[in-house]
């Protein structure tokens, strides 16, 4: 082996991933996914343990001997301590799932948030290359950012920020939203893909959506950020209306993201963005307008390149080969 081999995990709410990535070029050189049979903190550190270990025997190597390994996790977390504070998808609160699987897999852990990872993967090797100032701004089930800020991931002082999925956006006098970080009125609560099915139901239940219904093939259990866009192409008020609300909310925040810290790239990323080709327009469509016109000059938003594997890649290099690319 040539090359030292960086390990990366990406956990979700689904499943846990590990890849052993070539720092050099941001290739995964084996990688393992394990869909969560129970969500416990200790079944989730186990199956982290077993996926890491599939990679390291795919890949050749003695998983010991890589020395760190970076975790992306989808949930808010408290950077240096290891501690998950709070993951929705998961069920956790205060969780020392850092220490945990240091402990197994005998390795030192970063622990970091996945769309922190997404956001070092997309600015190593995807649409922030070379960018030293870069925002990832991602909505899927969930909604959040990850900052690249002179160069280096911004954590904030405690390791939360970017948190953009829990600024509060709720309008005056119309009853805010619950979300599911256990606060009400956050911009996830109106644009996350699960709340957002949520909300699709109940108006379901009230009589209105019912051609985004439709497209669900007539199965409330199948409304979806894909069911409103169907509906949307298809002419249908409610979806315009709903998209028109989405679209400003997601347009605006991120606009405020980039007047506030002048990234000359923001990088869009996620399902419910990236598989829905006009709530994605619209929020263009308020980036173009809204974000202060001194902070436009040689700014781009382009969309995210690496996929599925930002967050393993960005993991890894974070926790193991964050420097070896820069060499
Ligand atoms: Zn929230």
């Amino acid at each position: 082996m040539t090359a030292r081999l960086a390990l990366g995990v990406d956990l979700g709410g689904t499943n846990a991933r590990a890849a052993l990535v070539d720092p050099a070029t941001g290739r995964g050189v084996a990688a393992h996914k394990l869909a969560h049979a129970e969500r416990s903190p200790e079944a989730v550190a186990a199956a982290i343990t077993t996926a890491v270990g599939e990679a390291a025997r795919l890949a050749g190597v003695d998983a010991a001997a890589l020395g760190t390994a970076g975790v992306g996790v989808a949930g808010q977390c408290l950077g240096s301590s290891g501690v998950v504070l709070n993951a929705p998808n998961l069920g956790w609160r205060d969780v020392p799932l850092g220490a945990m699987v240091a402990g197994a897999l005998g390795l030192e852990v970063r622990l970091v948030s996945d769309l922190s990872a997404a956001a070092w993967g997309e600015r190593c090797f995807g649409a922030a290359r070379g960018v030293d100032d870069a925002a990832l701004v991602f909505v899927g089930s969930g909604v959040g950012a990850g900052l690249i800020l002179g160069g280096r991931l911004h954590e904030g002082g405690r390791g939360v920020a970017g948190e953009l999925g829990h600024v509060k956006v709720s309008p005056r006098g119309a009853m805010p939203r619950p979300c599911g970080c256990g606060e009400w009125g956050c911009l996830e609560a109106y644009a996350g893909g699960m709340n957002l099915a949520t909300r699709l139901r109940e108006d379901v239940a009230d009589g209105k959506a019912g051609a985004v219904l439709a497209a669900a093939g007539g199965d409330p259990g199948r409304l979806s950020a894909s069911a409103v866009e169907a509906a949307y192409v298809g002419g249908d008020h409610y979806a315009r209306e709903l998209w028109a609300e989405v679209g400003e909310l997601i347009g605006t925040a991120s606009a405020n993201l980039v007047t506030l810290l002048n990234p000359l790239r923001l990088v869009l990323g996620g399902g419910v963005l990236l598989g829905c080709a006009h709530l994605e327009r619209i929020v263009r469509a308020h980036l173009a307008d809204r974000v202060l016109r001194a902070a436009r000059r040689d700014f781009e938003v382009r969309r995210a390149e690496l996929g599925d594997d930002a967050g393993v890649v960005g993991a890894a290099l974070l926790g193991g080969g964050a420097h070896s690319h820069e060499q």
